[in-house]
């Protein structure tokens, strides 16, 4: 496709800002609607595994990422107690391991596109094909036309609806809350993200660049529950009360507004994610669960292979068609191996959870080079 074409983009988060980023960096005039009026992402971290840092390196942004993050080494499982059941070095690649607070992985993608890029307070509704060109419309009226469009607007995509009808994503019966706080148990060994895995539950948590502690914790609840964020921090200190010390020592450092709850979805992976000149992605296309923590880095490969396909293709239908064969064999296999993690992070009865234990530590083999290979994807 020729560069100079302009290429709209719907949605500015991780995903929609790093393909922006990608297209400008290579010719394109992208232009980003993204609805919030004011950038900022969720108050949490993120683990960028060497399959995302190699975006970034691309991008020219991993120096400035390990400036803002913290290199990570190790990704530990544990028994709820505490008892090491299998310990990965995440660290043995060309490319580091990151902690960053989604904020600064944001501010980082944003800051590089001029401005004119990016337009703040604008929600997609509408879209129509003329010809060989993509109208929009917005919620507040604006309408605007381009040569193709790109709908990186998150999990309850309008780009999708628009596209293929409405299809709900699915509930998968988890519910996770994610916290920072500037409290550092001292068992914590630097550079591990431990993960400890109880019954129906878990909680693990990592250093973030600039003293942060990030801390995630998932249980098994019906979708939509009532929640308060004054109820938030009490809650949680009753499920973890009696768990490895850390735990609730975290929850117990951490200021009540600095809590965050959100019910876990995913779709089950299907093609196409196009329609002649637009196309999807990032979460609007494969959206996942986070038990392998891939689906902002997954967002990220999506960006430059996208790019890649575009400089390519002198059209945009025949890019976004090979663009789509090239990601999804990729992300329906991450989005799978979420769910079956997910489901083992079920188990109830003491039994079973005893069983998953003995079996995860005969299978460590197994358990490495599973995340030994997505880890190595290079887009
Ligand atoms: C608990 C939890 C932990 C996670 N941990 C990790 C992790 O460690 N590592 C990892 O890689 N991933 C992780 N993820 C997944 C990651 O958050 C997502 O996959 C990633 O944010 C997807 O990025 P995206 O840009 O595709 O979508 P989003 O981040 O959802 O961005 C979509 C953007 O589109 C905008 N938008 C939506 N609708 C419209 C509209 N109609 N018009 C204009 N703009 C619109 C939104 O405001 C938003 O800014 C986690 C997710 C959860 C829930």
């Amino acid at each position: 496709m020729h560069s100079n074409k302009k290429i709209i983009v719907i949605g500015g988060g991780i995903g929609g800002a790093a393909t922006a980023l990608a297209l400008h960096r290579n010719g394109f005039e992208p232009v980003v609607y993204e609805r919030v009026k004011e950038l900022r992402e969720v108050g949490a971290g993120i683990a960028l595994w060497a399959n995302a840092t190699h975006v970034l390196k691309k991008l020219g942004l991993l120096e400035a990422a390990l400036r803002v993050g913290v290199i990570t080494s190790n990704y530990q499982f544990n028994s709820q107690h505490g008892k090491e059941l299998v310990n990965l070095p995440v660290d043995g690649f060309e490319l580091p391991t990151i902690g960053i607070h989604r904020a600064d992985l944001h501010k980082l993608l944003w800051s590089k596109l001029p401005e004119k890029q990016f337009i703040l307070g604008e929600t997609f509704e509408r879209l129509e094909l003329h010809e060989n060109k993509v109208r929009a419309d917005f919620a507040s009226g604006l309408t605007i036309e381009g040569d193709a469009l790109i709908g990186a607007d998150g999990l309850n995509s309008r780009v999708r609806t628009e596209l293929f009808g409405q299809q709900p994503p699915i509930y998968r019966n988890f519910t996770t809350w994610r916290g920072l706080t500037s409290h550092i148990p001292n068992t914590y060994p630097s550079g591990y993200i431990r993960e400890f895995l109880g019954r129906g539950k878990g909680f693990g948590f990592m250093m973030l660049g600039k003293n942060r502690m990030y801390w995630y914790a998932a249980a098994l609840a019906p979708e939509n529950q009532p929640d308060a964020a004054i109820e938030r921090k009490k809650q949680l200190e009753n499920m973890f009360q009696d768990w490895f010390r850390s735990i609730p020592e975290l929850i117990a450092a951490t200021d009540e507004t600095d809590i965050i709850k959100t019910d876990l979805y995913d779709r089950v992976p299907a093609l196409p994610w196009s329609k002649q000149n637009i196309t999807l992605l990032g979460d609007a296309a494969h959206p996942t669960l986070p038990t392998l923590g891939q689906g902002a880095c997954m967002a990220l490969e999506d960006a430059l292979v996208v790019t890649k396909c575009l400089l390519e293709h002198s059209e945009a239908e025949v890019a976004f068609r090979k663009y789509e064969s090239l990601r999804f064999p990729r992300t329906k296999s991450i989005v799978k191996q979420s769910l079956r993690s997910a489901q083992m992070g079920k188990l109830k009865h003491p039994i079973n959870v005893a069983l998953r234990e003995t079996l995860m530590k005969l299978i460590k083999p197994a358990i490495k080079n599973s995340f030994k290979s997505i880890h190595a994807y290079r887009a």
